[in-house]
């Protein structure tokens, strides 16, 4: 499958910013600048849990769609201060990202607790935005592909090539997020192939001969800008990006949002 057929999506993670009335605002104005388009990217927004609501009702009716930073794998229980993928298809989330380095860095989030989620928003129909990279150690000790596979094979264990059908996956180098240094679009788009590679190995392993990675849509992330986007989605392994600092200004959100387009009407992958 070539990456006409892969979606192109384009996602903002709003970290720990925005109070319920900023995200409204910030939803109503990405929502108000896309009205009206043709072949957009699949846009994304994620707000912290606190604002899930007020920026679902900010977009419904509009393109733009919704999902959480993170989730507990588990339905319900003694789990105090944790949400749960009920809770986000109870209020209308579509997405979830799952094992964000930040996750993994400061809530010691590990490749078993990636998979144990990855299982739990499948169960519930959230389309999962799976996070892998590696850090500023790892590249320069030569580790990136044996981290970024180990990363994509482990989110994967006990799961059918069936069951992975949502599956997005993003490449977001941890020394790239937030720093204002992004990776070099060759770079990224080589390490993209590989994870798209990666999962096609995993399932044939397990005896599946479809090339199960050439449908996962694989996204960039780490410091993407409106200077840099353009150039980063026209690379062919990418299909999209997942934005953090740029994603809380309109203004900034908007023109990546544009790139993707570009992408798309390149591609013809709009469905
Ligand atoms: C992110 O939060 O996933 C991210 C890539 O952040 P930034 O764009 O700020 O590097």
């Amino acid at each position: 499958m070539s990456s006409s057929s892969r979606k192109t999506i384009i996602a903002g993670n709003w970290k720990m910013y925005k109070t319920r009335a900023q995200a409204r605002d910030l939803a109503k104005a990405i929502a108000d600048g896309v009205k009206g388009q043709k072949g957009l990217p699949e846009i994304v927004l994620c707000p912290p849990f606190t604002s899930l609501h007020d920026v679902i009702a900010a977009c419904a009716g509009t393109p733009v769609q919704v999902g959480a930073q993170n989730m507990e794998y588990r339905e319900e229980g003694a789990y105090t201060g944790e949400i749960s993928p009920l809770m986000l298809t109870d209020v209308g989330a579509k997405w979830v990202v799952i094992g964000h380095s930040e996750r993994r860095q400061y809530y010691n989030e590990s490749n078993a607790s990636v998979n144990a989620k990855l299982k739990a928003a499948l169960k519930h129909k959230l389309l999962p935005i799976v996070c892998v990279g590696e850090s500023l150690d790892e590249r320069d000790a030569n580790l990136t592909d044996s981290v970024v596979r180990r990363q994509v094979g482990a989110a994967l264990a006990d799961l059918t090539a069936a069951e992975v059908g949502p599956l997005v996956v993003a490449y977001e180098p941890v020394w790239a997020i937030g720093t204002g240094k992004s990776c070099e679009s060759k770079e990224a788009n080589r390490v993209a192939a590989l994870i798209r590679a990666t999962i096609s190995d995993h399932f044939h392993a397990q005896g599946d001969t479809d090339k199960v990675g050439d449908h996962v849509p694989v996204l960039y992330g780490g410091s993407v800008k409106p200077s840099t986007a353009e150039e980063q989605l026209t690379e062919p392994d990418i299909d999209g990006a997942l934005v953090g600092g740029a994603s809380l200004k309109a203004e900034d959100f908007l023109p990546i949002i544009a790139a993707g387009c570009k992408r798309v009407s390149l591609s013809g992958s709009r469905k």
